[in-house]
């Protein structure tokens, strides 16, 4: 099986949660804070900026990027 990328500049991706469109996404670094299996790398929440619900969670930097 092979899946091939294909980069589209003018997509504009749709929120799952409001179905708005994402012309934006808001990226926020929570605090670590107690367990200890969260203390390593630092996470990344991508979140909606209209509806603010998550849209993911990258634990690397550049997730973007690629
Ligand atoms: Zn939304």
């Amino acid at each position: 099986m092979s899946v091939v990328l294909v980069e589209d500049p003018d997509l504009v991706p749709l929120c799952p949660h409001c179905g708005r469109e994402l012309s934006e996404i808001v990226a926020t670094i929570p605090a670590a804070s107690g367990s200890s299996k969260f203390k390593f790398g630092k996470r990344t929440v991508y979140a909606c900026p209209m509806c603010r619900k998550a849209l993911g969670v990258s634990e690397r930097k550049g997730f973007w990027a690629g």
